[in-house]
């Protein structure tokens, strides 16, 4: 590897105008939310959509509050579909997606489903505690959204995922001797590594770590391990591992408790604030007509913590990337792979500083190939025997 840095690729325009339209895609769509559930406050529709809910449900009040959550969804799902589809035929144009209509379609109609069934879960959840313990509510209810968040970790690698992409666990002998040896060196053990069949939907590579206790797994899509050498793929599973030794997962559960903490506490604030001022209407704490008021405290809660929440992701990939310098023999597979997957996955290599900041929970491709190529140096000017 020669020691003078490589000089960065610039972005193609493509690239970046791909990148910027997908940026604003989301921004839109966080906005339709916020200007939906505003609407739904200040009109008076959501005390409306509550009185429909209770002659559906039959005066019941959990199934009155199901019918409720059914029609917010359904509304909020026909305002958001323009933007999906648009999503759609954005990764079709830029040929970065291999899925049919039909199937996009299918995984709309399924990704609807799971949010209901969740959705409903957490509703109930929530009006039960509101309903049960009005003055603490929002303690207990934090703490069983929280058994409820680890649980679903749990789950979520085998219950959610195989909605939505087939996975097999990882048959080349080789990457599993290469990965049990990186495993050993670690002094851990990964449970297990798995092919993601991928490539049905997408062009796209990628890799994760996922799961918690027994269902915790590295998942490798197949669009990678079909396309990059072994040593390449190496160090994308070190990568992994380096999330995995350094606990990334718990330690996001944790900040994720504390900002649900955060939450829930402005929700109460919010709650009893509109209640004494007489402000949307609410009957009382435990009338779900408030509950596009919690959603929006959350949603203004998630955009202000996003950058922070970025900042603290990008923290924990510098991590594993270190990780991964120090447990393959050279870099160079590394660097390849990063060149290989911005490629692939079209990424902007160099976005500009604020984008970096506030959107990205990776660094950026030129920061990450700039921090092996400094470690490399570092090593070769003070060899370790
Ligand atoms: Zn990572």
């Amino acid at each position: 590897m020669a020691d003078a840095p490589t000089p960065v690729q610039a972005d193609s325009p493509e690239a970046r105008r791909y990148n910027r339209i997908r940026r604003w895609l989301g921004i839109a769509d966080l906005v339709l939310a916020f200007v939906f559930l505003l609407v739904l406050l200040i009109t008076g529709w959501s005390g409306w959509l509550r009185d429909r809910a209770y002659r559906m449900g039959l005066g019941n009040y959990s199934l009155s509050l199901f019918m409720y959550l059914l029609l917010l969804v359904a509304i909020s799902k026909g305002l958001s579909i323009s933007l999906d589809y648009y999503g759609f035929r954005l990764e079709r144009y830029y040929k970065l997606s291999t899925q049919r209509f039909r199937s996009w379609a299918w995984d709309e109609v399924k990704s609807f489903l799971v949010s209901l069934a969740l959705g409903s879960i957490v509703v109930e959840l929530l009006y039960f505690t509101i309903r049960q313990w009005p003055q603490n509510w929002w303690v207990l209810a934090w703490l069983l959204f929280m058994a409820l968040f680890i649980v679903m970790a749990q789950l979520a690698p085998v219950l959610m995922f195989p909605i939505f992409y087939k996975f097999e666990p990882l048959e080349n002998e080789d990457l599993r001797r290469r990965l049990v040896m990186l495993s050993q060196r670690a002094g851990t053990r990964v449970r297990g590594v798995y092919r993601w069949r991928l490539s049905e939907k997408s062009k796209k590579a990628n890799a994760a770590l996922t799961g918690l206790g027994a269902t915790r797994r590295i998942i490798l899509s197949d669009t990678l391990l079909d396309n990059y050498t072994p040593d390449e793929i190496e160090a994308v599973l070190a990568h992994e591992l380096g999330h995995h030794v350094h606990r990334h997962i718990l330690k996001s559960i944790l900040v994720q408790a504390a900002i649900t903490l955060l939450g829930f506490w402005a929700a109460n604030w919010a709650l009893h604030y509109s209640i004494d001022r007489h402000l949307f209407d609410f009957a009382g704490l435990h009338d779900f007509a408030n509950l596009p008021l919690l959603a929006l405290v959350s949603v203004v809660l998630s955009f202000l913590l996003m950058p922070a929440l970025n900042a603290y992701s990008r923290f924990n990939e510098r991590q594993a990337d270190r990780y991964a310098f120090e447990s393959i023999a050279t870099i160079d597979p590394f660097i390849s792979s990063m060149n290989k997957l911005a490629e692939q996955n079209l990424a902007e290599r160099s976005p500009s500083k604020w984008v970096e900041w506030f959107f990205h929970s990776h660094p950026s491709i030129s920061r990450r190939l700039a921090a092996a190529e400094e470690w490399h140096r570092l090593q070769s000017a003070h060899p370790q025997i």
